[in-house]
């Protein structure tokens, strides 16, 4: 599947760093054969992956519609349909489909929110 991550308080927090898991999952959906996708509504966050050394996992990053979903995609350069989409913003998912994340806004070690998405993701059939 296209699997699209939303990035603020979705991979990452207010402080920019990572959200615990997010490497390990990726690693397992790419084993898994998913393609990864990361999108943000204030634009094409490549630094943001780079920074956290997560660029050999994605395969592209876009600028994500933040309204008029759909009909946007083109305008927006975004080339492939997610599949499956994860995002701390309700409307994204109602759009696209996929798992709401619950947000991650302040560090928390414990947060295991990434294990729940890639259960979701992984049971998720089209
Ligand atoms: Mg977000």
């Amino acid at each position: 599947m296209n699997v699209f991550f939303d990035v603020d308080y979705t991979l990452i927090n207010m402080y920019g760093k990572l959200r615990p898991w997010v490497r390990e999952v990726f690693q397992q959906l790419r084993l898994d054969g998913h393609t990864i996708y990361v999108w943000s509504g204030v634009g094409v966050r490549w630094p943001v992956i780079r920074q956290h050394h997560l660029e050999e996992f994605v395969a592209d990053c876009y600028q994500k519609p933040l309204d008029d979903h759909h009909r946007r995609l083109p305008d927006l350069g975004v080339k492939v349909l997610p599949d499956f989409c994860i995002d701390d913003y309700e409307e994204i998912i109602a759009a696209f489909g996929g798992a709401v994340v619950r947000p991650y806004y302040w560090n928390d070690l414990l947060d295991l929110e990434m294990h729940r998405i890639y259960a979701r993701i992984s049971s998720h059939r089209r």
